[in-house]
């Protein structure tokens, strides 16, 4: 496993900072960033392959049709859950023609109690 990607947007190279400056005299280029993978939160990330959110979604702009195409979805997906309703106080505010007052309501929430 190599310890670095270089960065998966096709337009890394394009964009102008100094960090993507390289080469020696008049021989000077921009090239795409190379990411170190050298701690666990990148690893673990989408930023594993982009050097950052600009590039990642220069990424999907270009790409997001082709990866929709390849990842469909063409139904909704479910996860069972529980579903507890619960009564509470909660206020609602009336105008009176000169000021607001509050009135206390029974009110209800639905509370989707853990699945695990
Ligand atoms: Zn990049």
């Amino acid at each position: 496993m190599s310890d670095y990607n270089w960065c998966h947007n096709p337009d890394c190279h394009k964009i102008e900072t100094q960090s993507r400056v390289r080469g020696t005299g008049d021989n000077k280029v921009l090239r795409t960033r190379k990411i170190a993978l050298n701690c666990e939160y990148i690893r673990d990330s989408i930023f594993s392959y982009f050097c950052n959110n600009s590039c990642l979604h220069q990424f999907l702009n270009k790409f997001g049709e082709e990866i929709a195409n390849t990842y469909s979805v063409k139904q909704p997906s479910e996860t069972p859950i529980k579903v507890k309703t619960e009564k509470y106080e909660s206020y609602r505010y009336r105008w009176s023609g000169n000021e607001h007052t509050r009135e206390p309501y029974q009110a209800t929430r639905k509370i989707i109690e853990n699945s695990s």
